[in-house]
């Protein structure tokens, strides 16, 4: 904690750091001028800068830069603005206060001051200051906290729509992508697809291998499949267990079983071997599809469960294939 007094007069300088340094302030800055002020706290030089300055005590009438002005650019300072100043002026000039004030003043003693009088407006400045410097170190933790708290919450907000095991997006995600998805479709009567993929004889898969290594499976093969998508505009999400669902908005049916196709082929090219399956040497997904024009008599969970139901004839036909939903399986034959 340092006190800066700035007086062109000695005696007036001597008296005053006398009568500080009696009390035990020991660090004193004394200048006979604002320039020689400036230089010595470092007004002008960020790295020679006295940041440890708690106490201003500005003689108004100075040669050179008056003490006004002096008050002005200090509190206009970014290191400075928060040292509070208290005017010294003699008698005879205390018309200049108000402008001194107005500069940044927080307070004024009269030349000669009286020891009571000094002692306890540099007082409560420093009580002053330190309030400031608590309060200004509390903003900065607050600031700090607050700045963590975005974090955490950004990732919070990013754990809850995001499938741990495969960092898709989770059934939640989903959720809400088909909700919003579906209105939108709904007004631009664009066609809608939905895809679901299941991994074949994935049961026997982790029996042999392992559940470990069915946890590697199910992330090799979620990852293939995002590879595939080439679309900003789609969803791929883990459905649950071993199977996925895809989101198509804007996509017709050609373009669907188009995408259906690259997942097969995304999977084929892992070459994750499976002993156990009846289908094939290696890994393989059966595939539902489903794709309509979005309208008021049908519901975006109708639309999953044409998609579901058509995942379930590719199994029953023997795996490892695609089946798009008949037309009879959605009632408003908006299947297209
Ligand atoms: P299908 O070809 O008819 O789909 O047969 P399947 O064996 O794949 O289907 P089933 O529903 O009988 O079995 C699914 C298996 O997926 C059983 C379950 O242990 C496994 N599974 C589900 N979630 C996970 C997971 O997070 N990790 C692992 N390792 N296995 C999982
Ligand atoms: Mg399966
Ligand atoms: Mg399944």
């Amino acid at each position: 904690m340092s006190i800066l007094i700035v007086d062109d007069s000695m005696v007036s300088r001597i008296f005053i750091s006398d009568l500080l340094n009696e009390v035990g302030y020991a660090d004193l800055i004394l200048s006979d001028s604002v320039e020689d002020a400036y230089q010595k706290i470092g007004f002008n030089q960020p790295d020679k800068m006295e940041t440890d300055l708690d106490l201003i005590l500005l003689d108004i009438n100075l040669p050179g830069t008056s003490g006004i002005d002096a008050c002005r650019e200090l509190s206009a300072h970014d290191i400075f603005c928060d040292v509070p100043i208290i005017i010294i002026s003699g008698a005879d000039f205390l018309e200049g206060l108000e402008s001194a004030f107005t500069a940044g003043a927080i307070d004024y003693i009269t030349k000669p001051p009286s020891h009571t009088e000094l002692l306890a407006r540099v007082r409560s400045a420093l009580r002053l200051k330190s309030e400031m410097n608590r309060r200004k170190a509390r903003e900065e933790d607050l600031m700090v906290l607050n700045a963590r708290l975005a974090e955490v919450n950004l990732e919070l907000e990013r754990i809850s729509v995001t499938d741990s095991l495969t960092s898709l997006a989770n059934r939640r995600s989903f959720n809400e992508f088909l909700a919003r998805e579906w209105l939108r479709e709904q007004r631009s009567q664009q066609p809608f697809s939905v895809i679901m993929i299941d991994i074949d004889h994935f049961k026997k898969y982790n029996d042999h291998y392992g559940h470990l290594e069915g946890d590697i499976c199910l992330q090799k093969v979620a990852w293939a499949l995002q590879g595939a998508l080439c679309r900003a505009g789609d969803l791929l999400a883990r459905y649950g267990g071993e199977e996925f669902v895809a989101i198509l908005p804007h996509t017709h049916i050609q373009g669907a079983a188009d995408l259906a196709a690259a997942f097969h082929s995304h999977v084929r090219e892992l070459a994750l071997p499976h002993h156990e399956s009846p289908v094939s040497s290696i890994v393989t997904v059966s595939i539902g599809i489903a794709t309509v024009i979005p309208n008021r008599n049908l519901s975006p969970s109708k639309v999953v469960a044409m998609a579901d139901e058509a995942l379930y004839k590719a199994k029953d036909s023997g795996r490892n294939q695609s089946v798009i939903a008949e037309a009879s399986a959605c009632d408003d034959q908006t299947v297209i």
